[in-house]
Parts: structure tokens; C-alpha cells; sequence
């Protein structure tokens, strides 16, 4: 009795993965079924063609990055699945966002760490340290053999003494690693989130007016960044509708901040577009809500307050009407993937900021590990094989590496 691992996408890219293993009794795991990131907004019929529609199988999300969930609908509707509490709300939250909801059950673990059984199969979740909050690895125990996927990981987040701590006592005895290496072959600087505060308290001190920052609401590590940033400078942390509906969905039962009176330097501004986004949405009971709570706040009150102040482009325009426009006096700092940004985009919040005279620059740091710690890392797992996903630079990985056995997508592989 063995198992089989087919690496359905995701050997030659970042995002999209979907990973199956199979037992010779015909019980399937599938781990993640992301939608490519280069994928076109309307595109459907997503899921790769190796993937079996017509058998039975169980689907377990590592965690709530489109690129590991997002063709949830593509998937038959009897199949079950499975994701953490915290990343099922997430997937729910992005899909109503778009007008759009997730009908079908998510059936979730609670605790961490703690095995359960599905069908053929033992999962024990590991929480770990990645831009997304309640991320995992995921340990599956089948027909004898032990399988560690890394989802997505890093080792200088907020939650870094998670995948140390798996560093110092790894599970034993794995068979195989499926690890992701988003950053092999590159040599971006990788910061810890403690060093990133540290730069935005310079920046905070050192600018006369508000400090606009692109961040991604669902990165919450970025948000405590934020906030503890904004509490040293002296500053309030000012998030938009969108961003106090992922703190309140996302962080209850945690010591994370959220609008309420436990944080009063945290902020919610209300704006015509986020008025319409939850409109939208059959929510303006949650506008109203917001709207006359205490850390409400408008663009007029911001118009004399020095903040830190989270700015997509698509506010840009509401904060100029609303007399929050740039000046000279303000900075903007882009605390995203420099891939998602836009130099041309003469709408975008960088060139309207430059236009303006503003402070622009880029602060952030990855989601994933770089190549050091995913060499560290794979030392400490030490298993029989890695084999690699997520990642475009696995030919040449320039980094010391246990037993690499490369599959190329759709390829089954019979564990021995
Ligand atoms: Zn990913
Ligand atoms: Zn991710």
C-alpha cells in the first residue's frame, strides 16, 4: 500500500496549486485549488485538466490567498472541504466583496495542531507565519507515509517563532516535503515585520501631514505593523469600511486591534465609495453601524489630523473631494508586491501622489520565506524527498536542498 502525489498545477508557477494524493483504496486529497494569478477577472473552466471530476475526493485549503481557494466553485458540489475557521470567513468576506457568495458548507478546524481524521487520511494543521492570517501547513498521514505541504510560509512575520519552533522539533519521519519557493532566484530584501514598524515610525516623525499607505486589508500582519507604527508616532491608524469588516470578521477572539474601545487609535473613515461597496452588498446596516460608532471619522475631521491612513486607488478620488487630496506635505508609501504596481496608471494613488508633489515610496516585505529560510527550513524537515511547488526558479534553486524529486504538472508519482 502506498500513495500517490500529482502535483495537478503549481511545479512551474507561483499560485494556482492544486496538489492531490491519492491512496490505492481510491480515497483522494486535494490541497488547494487556487485560481492562477494571471487568470482574467471572468475567466472560468480554471481547474486543471488532470484533476479527476468524477471520482470522489476531500479538499483541504491551506489557507485564504485566492491563488489556493479561488476556483472553490469550479469544484463538485459533493465534495467535501475543509479550511481554518479564520480562512473560510476570509474566502466568504473576498466572495461577497465581488457581489457574489459561497453557498456550499466549509467544514473547519478550530484547534491547532490537533490531528482529525478525513476520509483515508490524518490531517494536523500547523499554523505558520505568512501575509495571510491563519495560514497553515498541513501534515497528512496515509497508507503508512507522512506528507508535510508548507502552504505558503515565511520566517520574518509576526508569527515567525511558529515556523522556528517547528525549525527546533520538526515532525518526524516525513516522507515527503511539498514546499513552496516563491522567492528562489530572487534576491529581494526580505525585513522582519519589527524592522518595517521601525521604518514607518521614521516616516511617521519625519512627514508634516498624513502618511497614505497601499496595504492589502487581508494582511493583517501589516495592520498590527500599522497600528503599533501609529501608536509610537503619536498618530492614529485610520482604515476604510473594508478594512474595519476584516479586522471585526477576521480577529475576534484574538488580542489583534479592531474598532472598538480597546483601540482607540484605530479609526474607521466612511466614504462615499465604501458606502456604495456595502450597499451593494445589502449591508448598510453595517455602514450605519460603523458610521455612528466612536471611531468613526470623516475625510473633513482628517483634513486637520496627522494619520497614518490606508489609500487604495480606488479612494483616491473621494479623498480629494473630500478636501484629503495630496500635498507636498504628505508621503505615500506602496506596502504591497511591487508587481502590483503600476508606474503608467495615471490614476493610481503613486502618480497622483508624485503629481502632487507627495513623498512616495515602496515599504514592504514578503509574504514567503526567502531561499536562506527555505533551506533551513527543508534541512530541519529533512525528508526523503522535496518536491517543489510554488515557485518559477526550481531548476536552479541555488540553495542546498534534501533530495529533490521534480514532478512536472499532472505527472502521478507512486510513492515508494
Ligand atoms: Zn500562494
Ligand atoms: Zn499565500
Amino acid at each position: 500500500m502506498t500513495l500517490t502525489i500529482t502535483v495537478h498545477r503549481g511545479t512551474e508557477t507561483i499560485g494556482g496549486s492544486c496538489i492531490e494524493i491519492a491512496s490505492q483504496n481510491g480515497e483522494r486529497l486535494i490541497l488547494d485549488a487556487g485560481r492562477p494569478l494571471d487568470a482574467p477577472r471572468e475567466a472560468t473552466g480554471l481547474l486543471p485538466g488532470t484533476l479527476d471530476l468524477n471520482r470522489p475526493a476531500t479538499v483541504v485549503f491551506s489557507h485564504g490567498h485566492m491563488d489556493h481557494w479561488g476556483l472553490i466553485h469550479e469544484l463538485p458540489g459533493d465534495w467535501p472541504i475543509w479550511a481554518g475557521e479564520k480562512a473560510a470567513e476570509m474566502m466568504r468576506l473576498s466572495t461577497e466583496l465581488f457581489g457574489g457568495s459561497i453557498t456550499r458548507p466549509i467544514e473547519t478546524w478550530h484547534s491547532r495542531s490537533r490531528p482529525f481524521p478525513v476520509r483515508g487520511f490524518t490531517i494536523t494543521p500547523y499554523l505558520t507565519d505568512h501575509s495571510a492570517p491563519d495560514a497553515y501547513m498541513l501534515l497528512i498521514e496515509g497508507s503508512g507515509r507522512r506528507i508535510l505541504y508548507s502552504g505558503d510560509f515565511r520566517a520574518h512575520g509576526r508569527k515567525a517563532k511558529l515556523v522556528e519552533t517547528m525549525i527546533a522539533s520538526p515532525p518526524e519521519r516525513i516522507d515527503v516535503l511539498l514546499m513552496e519557493g516563491t522567492n528562489l532566484g530572487t534576491d529581494k530584501p526580505v525585513i522582519t515585520e519589527s524592522e518595517l514598524e521601525d521604518a514607518f515610525v521614521a516616516l511617521a516623525l519625519e512627514t508634516p501631514r498624513h502618511v497614505f499607505v497601499q496595504w492589502s486589508a487581508q494582511n493583517i500582519d501589516r495592520t498590527v505593523t500599522l497600528f503599533r507604527a501609529a501608536k509610537r508616532s503619536g498618530r492614529e491608524l485610520v482604515v476604510d469600511l473594508y478594512g474595519a469588516d476584516v479586522l471585526r470578521r477576521i480577529t475576534g477572539g484574538t488580542r489583534l486591534p479592531t474598532p472598538g474601545p480597546d483601540f482607540h487609535e484605530l479609526k474607521v473613515v466612511i466614504t462615499p465609495g465604501g458606502k456604495r461597496l456595502y450597499g451593494r452588498q445589502g449591508r448598510d446596516d453595517y455602514v450605519a453601524e460603523m458610521a455612528t460608532s466612536p471611531f468613526a471619522t470623516s475625510r473633513a475631521r482628517l483634513a486637520n489630523n496627522r494619520a497614518i491612513i490606508m489609500l487604495r486607488d480606488s479612494m483616491v478620488r473621494d479623498f480629494e473631494r473630500g478636501g484629503i487630496g495630496f500635498t507636498p506635505d504628505d508621503a505615500y508609501a506602496f506596502s504591497n508586491w511591487s508587481g502590483y504596481l503600476d508606474p503608467e496608471d495615471t490614476n493610481s494613488g503613486w502618480t497622483r501622489a508624485q503629481a502632487a508633489g507627495a513623498k512616495t515610496l515602496k515599504l514592504h516585505t514578503s509574504g514567503h520565506a526567502s531561499p536562506a529560510d527555505l533551506a533551513r527550513f527543508a534541512a530541519a524537515i529533512a525528508p526523503k524527498a522535496l518536491v517543489p511547488v510554488h515557485g518559477i526558479a526550481w531548476d536552479n534553486p541555488q540553495i542546498p536542498l534534501p533530495p529533490v524529486r521534480r514532478l512536472a504538472d499532472g505527472e502521478p508519482w507512486d510513492l515508494p
